[in-house]
C-alpha cells in the first residue's frame, strides 16, 4: 500500500460527451508508437458496449475471498477496434474523405444509442473511464514478474517497462480493461495518471481540458481538499465496480439529473426517473442510494437557503480550485 493516494472524482451529472478529455489524452500519450489503438482515457455511452467491447464481461479482478479471477485479454480487431487514418492527402484531387481500412468496430462505436423508446423512457449517460489506480490491482496482482508497481508517494500504478516481458496476465487480471499490450515493443503500458504534470503541481491532462469541469483530483487524506470531501464526507462520489475487488481510486459522482418518463399520451410521468436505480446500483453498489438522497437534500437546501457546501463543490466555480496536488 503507497503512502498516499491520489484521486479523481468525476462528476456523471456534468459530462458532456464531447471527448476532449479523450484527445487531450490520446495526442499526448498515445497516438504514436504501437499505441494508437489504446486509450487511456475514453468517454463511453452507457448503457453500451463501452471499450473494449463488454469490458464488464471479460473476468479479471477478486472474488468474495480475494483471489485473483480469470480473466481474457481482448482482441484488437474484435473488441477494442483497428486504429483507422483518412486519405486527407487525396482531397485536393477531388476524392472523397474514407478511412484507410474497412473499420467493423471502434471505440465510441455504438455513442448515444442508449436504451428504451423515444420519447417515453429512453436514456443514456456518458461515463469517462481512466485506469482506477487501484489499492488492489489486479493488473499488479496477476504480473509474474513484478513489473507492476504503485508509487509511494502518490499510488500511481505503473508498468516497470524493463522488467515487462509482455506476458499480458495483468490484462487479464484487470476488469476495468485499463491496461493494453503494445505490439510493437512487446510490452503492457497504461495511463500514468500524468505523473510528469503531477510532479510538476499540474493536474493530469484529462481533467485539464474538461469543459464540462467534471474532474476532480486531490489526496484523499488531504480533509480540506474537494476530493476527500465529496468522497468520505458526503460519500456522493462511489467507486465503479468495487465488487470487483480492486479498490478503485477514480470515482463517480451518480447521474441524479435524468429527466422524468412520458406516458402514451407524452405526459411526464411525476416523479418518475429514467434512469433505473437498478442500473445505477450495479454500477456503484448499493450506496447508490444515499448519495443520490444526499445529493438530492442538498439540491433542495441550497434552493431554499442558499447555501451548501456539497453544491458550491460540484458547481466548480474556479478550474483551479478542482486540484489540490501539492506533494510532501
Ligand atoms: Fe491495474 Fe486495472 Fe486497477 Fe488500473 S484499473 S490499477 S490497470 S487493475
Ligand atoms: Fe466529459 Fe469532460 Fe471528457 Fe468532455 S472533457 S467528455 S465533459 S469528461
Amino acid at each position: 500500500m503507497s503512502k498516499r493516494q491520489l484521486a479523481m472524482v468525476m462528476d456523471l451529472n456534468k459530462c458532456i460527451g464531447c471527448q476532449t478529455c479523450t484527445v487531450a489524452c490520446k495526442t499526448q500519450w498515445t497516438n504514436r508508437n504501437g499505441r494508437e489503438y489504446m486509450y487511456w482515457n475514453n468517454v463511453e455511452t452507457y448503457p453500451g458496449t463501452g471499450y473494449p467491447k463488454n469490458w464488464m464481461e471479460l473476468g479479471g479482478g477478486f472474488d468474495a475471498a480475494g483471489d485473483l479471477q480469470a480473466g481474457v485479454v481482448p482482441n484488437i480487431e474484435a473488441d477494442y477496434g483497428v486504429p483507422w487514418d483518412y486519405n486527407h492527402d487525396e482531397l485536393q484531387f477531388g476524392e472523397q474523405l474514407k478511412p484507410n481500412v474497412d473499420p467493423t468496430w471502434g471505440p465510441n462505436w455504438d455513442e448515444d444509442e442508449g436504451t428504451g423508446n423515444f420519447p417515453s423512457d429512453n436514456y443514456f449517460f456518458y461515463i469517462p473511464r481512466i485506469c482506477n489506480h487501484c489499492t488492489n490491482p489486479g493488473c499488479l496482482s496477476a504480473c509474474p514478474r513484478d513489473a507492476i508497481f504503485k508509487r509511494d508517494q502518490d499510488g500511481v500504478v505503473l508498468v516497470d517497462l524493463d522488467r515487462c516481458q509482455g506476458y499480458r496476465y495483468c490484462i487479464a487480471g484487470c476488469p476495468y480493461k485499463k491496461i493494453y499490450f503494445n505490439p510493437k515493443i512487446s510490452k503492457s503500458e497504461k495511463c500514468i495518471l500524468c505523473f510528469p504534470r503531477v510532479e510538476k503541481g499540474l493536474p493530469p491532462a484529462c481533467a485539464q481540458q474538461c469543459v464540462g469541469r467534471i474532474r476532480f483530483v486531490g489526496f484523499l487524506d488531504d480533509e480540506e481538499g474537494q476530493v476527500y470531501k465529496l468522497v468520505h464526507k458526503y460519500k456522493v462520489a462511489l467507486p465503479l465496480r468495487s465488487d470487483y475487488g480492486t479498490q478503485p481510486n477514480v470515482y463517480y459522482v451518480p447521474p441524479t439529473e435524468a429527466p422524468p418518463k412520458f406516458d402514451a399520451e407524452g405526459r411526464v410521468i411525476e416523479g418518475s426517473n429514467r434512469v433505473p436505480i437498478e442500473e445505477l446500483e450495479k454500477l456503484f453498489g448499493k450506496e447508490v442510494h444515499q448519495a443520490m438522497k444526499t445529493l438530492r437534500e442538498e439540491k433542495e437546501k441550497r434552493k431554499k437557503t442558499g447555501e451548501s457546501e456539497l453544491m458550491d463543490i460540484l458547481i466548480a466555480y474556479q478550474h483551479s480550485e478542482m486540484f489540490r496536488l501539492d506533494q510532501d
